[in-house]
């Protein structure tokens, strides 16, 4: 190996970035016990950092005691778990990423003017999830590919929408919207879904770092869905490609005959175990070449709720 190449952008988003500043302003203001209803990101790391602050992650909230403060993570909730929340008096600090309340709100003003909704996505995943449970039950069908797509049973009477999850793979997610205007012409949505900028510009930075390396790694969770579709890009584009949760995972027989090595990180990976990675390459390859491929600037920041706000 001679050269690693990091992409840019890469890791945390502007919605992950508020999330944490979230809890730890709340631990500041509040004291502890924080209590979180589960993985505020999915990051062990950024979770595990926070316990030692004091943080509570529950996974539901009947684990939390009356009255306590309590955050909701980055991915948004169910309502009813607001109204669970207000039922049992907690003061709740709200961490979802406003990109994921605006597909909420589509979804209630699709919901409102009569039509039914289907939601690209990935089933069992927390911002699906929060998003399914936004309205009554079978107001939403959730379908995962382009196969869904072309078989999905909808209600006759009505008119169609569709939203999708912030975080899917920009390629497939065109795909899938594609096939869904071919089968019901008048469907109407975001012309790319509703994939946040954070996707967007992770996967069009690490699209062109694939231009240039031999093999792809990604620092992130295996739950955190923006990584793995990062991790899949490289697959797509024919190269040995790796998520790994930080530098502990890295197998030195992936090196084997590789030149250059491609690095970028997920929207909820923290920047400090990408330079761990760096660090340990640098170590163990002498002479190695580090160099940044920047794609994009980014400058998307996101405010505090106002309870937290100086
Ligand atoms: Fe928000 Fe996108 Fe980050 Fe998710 S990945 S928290 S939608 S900015």
């Amino acid at each position: 190996m001679k050269k690693l190449i990091l992409a840019t952008p890469r890791g945390f988003c502007a919605g992950v970035d508020r999330a944490i500043h979230v809890v730890e302003k709340a631990v500041e203001k509040f004291g502890t016990p924080i209590y979180v209803r589960h993985e505020i990101v999915h990051n062990k790391f950024v979770v595990e950092t926070l316990k030692s602050k004091g943080v509570v992650f529950v996974d539901e909230l009947n684990q939390v005691p009356e009255g306590s403060v309590v955050i909701f993570s980055a991915h948004g909730v169910a309502e009813s778990i607001y109204e669970e929340a207000e039922s049992r008096h907690l003061k709740v600090l709200d961490a979802s990423c406003p990109l994921v309340l605006k597909v909420h709100f589509s979804a209630k003003r699709h919901f409102n003017a009569g039509r039914h909704i289907i939601l690209i996505g990935h089933a069992g995943h927390a911002e699906v999830i929060g998003t399914l449970g936004q309205l009554p039950e079978g107001a939403i069908t959730l379908i995962r590919n382009e196969a869904d797509a072309e078989m999905v049973q909808v209600p006759e009477d009505k008119e169609l929408a569709y939203i999708t999850q912030t975080t899917l793979s920009v390629a497939e997610t065109r795909k899938i919207i594609d096939a869904l205007k071919k089968r019901f012409p008048h469907i109407i949505g975001p012309e790319a879904g509703d994939l946040c900028y954070a996707t967007g510009n992770r996967q069009a930075a690490v699209l062109e770092l694939c231009s240039k390396v031999d093999m792809l790694l990604v620092v992130g969770a295996k739950n955190s869905s923006n990584s793995s579709r990062l991790m899949e890009l490289g697959l797509e584009q024919g190269l040995p490609s790796h998520l790994i949760a930080d530098v502990n995972d890295l197998d030195m027989s992936w090196f084997n005959g590789v030149e250059t090595v491609g690095l970028s990180s997920g929207a909820s990976a923290p920047e400090v175990l990408v330079q761990g990675v760096v660090d340990f390459l640098k170590a163990k390859v002498k002479g190695l070449q580090v160099e940044n491929l920047v794609k994009l600037v980014e400058n998307t920041k996101f405010n505090l709720p106002k309870t937290l706000q100086d």
